[in-house]
């Protein structure tokens, strides 16, 4: 197209390309906060015993469960992904890298079934404490899923049905997974 003719096409069609140009700009706003969420628990400790109502939602998972963890030492955790692992559902986690060498413990026994494992090594910290079950439910608050979270700190989760924020954690799990570096060998039971 000549510039004569491309001018007389925008002079022409003015309108169409402002029109264009506004609903691209809101496009990444269709999908926007807020969205509705069922709060399915809120757990706080003390008291301990917050793992059990964690496990009792692992225990129900039917198709995957992703897990974005900082520290993990927790065996009753460990314990319910190797179940989960044997029922059939897909189990993936992250882990950051430095503190990977603390969760060897509740690491191994997932490595052994066959669970996929990745190290984060991307950022000071891969700080995220994130479990994502099946399509629809978040797990996500302060808690480590460690011993520690359980027993000696003040900690909280909640855990949330939302399809929204599913696909919304999920994207983001799914960027720390590309760069994440699976583990090449069972690690070190060494406990925290
Ligand atoms: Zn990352």
């Amino acid at each position: 197209m000549q510039k004569s003719n491309l001018l007389k096409f925008i002079i022409k069609n003015k309108y169409l390309i402002v029109g264009l140009i506004v609903m691209g700009a809101l496009a990444p706003l269709a999908h926007t906060e807020p969205q509705p969420a069922e709060v399915l628990a809120v757990y706080f400790t003390p008291p301990t015993g917050a793992v059990h109502g964690l496990t009792k939602h692992l225990d129900g998972a039917k198709k995957s469960i992703r897990v974005m963890a900082y520290g993990f030492t927790s065996v009753e955790i460990s314990q319910a992904l190797v179940r989960a692992k044997q029922r059939g559902v897909l189990v993936e986690l992250i882990q950051d890298e430095k503190s990977s060498q603390n969760n060897g413990e509740a690491i191994a026994p997932l490595v052994e079934v066959g669970i996929f494992v990745r190290n984060d090594a991307e950022h000071a910290i891969q700080h995220n404490k994130v479990m994502l079950i099946d399509d629809d439910v978040v797990v996500t608050g302060s808690y480590n899923f460690t011993n520690s979270a359980d027993k000696r700190n003040a900690e909280n989760f909640m855990i949330l049905k939302s399809v929204y924020a599913a696909k919304r954690y999920a994207e983001n799990w799914a960027i720390h997974w590309a760069h994440a570096k699976p583990l090449t060998e069972v690690p070190k039971k060494k406990r925290r």
